[in-house]
């Protein structure tokens, strides 16, 4: 199963949390003011009744009533009886039919079918010595009617209440977490475009403290930055040593060629001599190629595009290759099937210098008598160039680092002369082209290259060079 995001787990923990304690205090809340509720009903009760008595006098030897004891006070429905339990005066409540016997001083809770009272009686010993009780009724029903209706008002809150919650602690978290955001976006990003350029940058809002992410961000900041200028050093470091070791291996070269023309040597000298001149210019194209790449990294590799006949171009290029072949006896057949008439925006040189390298791999890493097959096809957006041979193939952990520096797959396989740099500069190339490049191989069946170039001269790059 997916594992939820930190932003979601925390969400639901934070909401179940607030909902279980808003829950249990509404809880509490309620059953308190439910008890409070009944409670006060009672006492109202008991001082209505208390208060009525002051409403009984004898006059002339007869029971008189003010009126204020019809009236219902505070719910509270008076009624008097004499000794015998016979009802004298006063209002009963509608729906309390039964007739309890008399309690005297005690409030009762009495059910009656769907309703429920509470029932009071006094005792009041009249000025002519009789005694005559007063009784209280009030609902339990309608004051616990009239608390009910809270309670199910706050039920219908509570998931709104629950939602709010979730939705606040959601927006919460996630401001929270979006500094992390960030740094995972720029991890990805510098990975991505291989830019240690790139930074976090956590700006601090006004009046906002720093905080343990920022504190993160702002190391992580630190850290590529000297990432960065051991990187830059690195480079700078392989660029002057290329362009230092560009001159002596120019003269051993030149010395090398005046050498050869001596006539006085013996066969002997003569191969050592050969010997020295193939290995210096191996070292010298390594060099070119270690040049073309520093130059690259520190964007100092112009770009001439103009619209190139690609098909034209890559038919001579696999032609001169065939020709190489052939000298080199190795009996490798190119097989060209280029759609004619192809023309893209590229660099023709470093377009030339693509094909070269991937067909001269094609040629070197098959076997004897194998065959290469050069094609070019175009959809009118983006040209597609494939060479593909059936030689000896690249193993699937091999397959993601060939792009790499100095990366050889099979350091048996490929002679001195072959550094490990061709490929870094085709995916260039093909890069710096706004393309791509890539290759899928199986080992003893062979590999195949694939490169895509965008056929016209895209929007932004036209208006750049208009300003120009
Ligand atoms: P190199 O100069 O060593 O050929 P590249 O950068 O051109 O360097 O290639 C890197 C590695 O990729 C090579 O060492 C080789 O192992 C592998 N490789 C490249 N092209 C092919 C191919 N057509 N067939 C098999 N292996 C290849």
């Amino acid at each position: 199963m997916k594992r939820l995001s930190i932003k979601i787990r925390l969400t639901i923990l934070y909401s179940f949390f607030m909902i279980l304690v808003t829950g249990a205090a509404l809880a509490v809340l309620f059953s308190l003011s439910s008890r409070e509720i009944l409670a006060s009903a009672q006492a109202r009760l008991e001082h209505r009744v208390q208060e009525s008595v002051e409403d009984i006098r004898i006059r002339n030897g007869e029971l008189r009533l003010d009126s204020d004891f019809y009236s219902v006070t505070r719910d509270v429905y008076l009624s008097l009886y004499d000794e015998n339990m016979y009802f004298l005066y006063g209002r009963i409540p509608y729906g309390f039919i039964g007739q309890p016997e008399i309690s005297d001083g005690e409030v009762r809770r009495i059910r009656e079918g769907e309703l429920e009272w509470y029932v009071y009686d006094m005792s009041f010993n009249l000025s002519d010595d009789r005694t005559v009780y007063v009784r209280g009724i009030t609902s339990v029903t309608d004051a616990e009617e009239s608390f009910s209706v809270t309670v199910r008002f706050a039920l219908i809150l509570f998931p709104g209440l629950a939602l709010i919650t979730g939705i606040i602690g959601y927006r919460f978290t996630r401001s929270t977490l979006l500094p992390v955001k960030r740094i995972t976006d720029t991890v990805q990003r510098i990975r991505a475009d291989a830019d240690l350029s790139q930074r976090i940058g956590l700006d601090l809002g006004r009046g906002k403290n720093r905080d343990e992410i920022y504190n993160l961000a702002e190391t992580f900041d630190g850290m590529l930055g000297e990432l960065e200028e051991v990187f830059r050093r690195e480079k700078q470091f392989t660029s002057d040593v290329s362009h230092e070791l560009r001159t002596p291996v120019s003269v051993i070269l030149a010395q090398c060629g005046a050498c050869l023309a001596d006539e006085l040597l013996t066969g002997e000298q003569r191969s050592q001599i050969l010997l020295i001149q193939r290995k210096a210019k191996e070292m010298s194209e390594m060099i070119s190629h270690l040049l073309f790449l520093s130059r690259a990294d520190q964007g100092r590799q112009p770009l001439n595009r103009e619209q190139v006949d690609v098909s034209g171009l890559t038919e001579m290029v696999a032609e001169e290759q065939q020709m190489l072949a052939e000298e080199a006896g190795n009996g490798v057949k190119i097989v060209c099937r280029i759609r004619e008439g192809i023309t893209a925006y590229v660099d023709e040189t470093f377009y030339i210098r693509m094909l070269i390298n991937l067909i001269s791999n094609a040629v070197y890493y098959s076997g004897k008598d194998c065959t290469v097959t050069v094609s070019l096809d175009s959809d009118g957006e983006w040209v597609t160039g494939k060479v593909a041979d059936n030689g000896i193939g690249i193993s699937k952990e091999d397959l993601p680092h060939i792009w790499e520096r100095f990366y050889r797959a099979d350091t048996s396989r490929s002679g001195s002369s072959h550094s490990g740099l061709g490929l870094s500069m085709v995916k260039w190339i093909a890069q710096v082209h706004g393309g791509s490049v890539e290759a899928e191989s199986a080992p003893g069946q062979g590999s195949v290259f694939t490169f895509r170039l965008p056929v016209k001269q895209k929007n932004e790059e036209t208006e750049k060079d208009e300003n120009i």
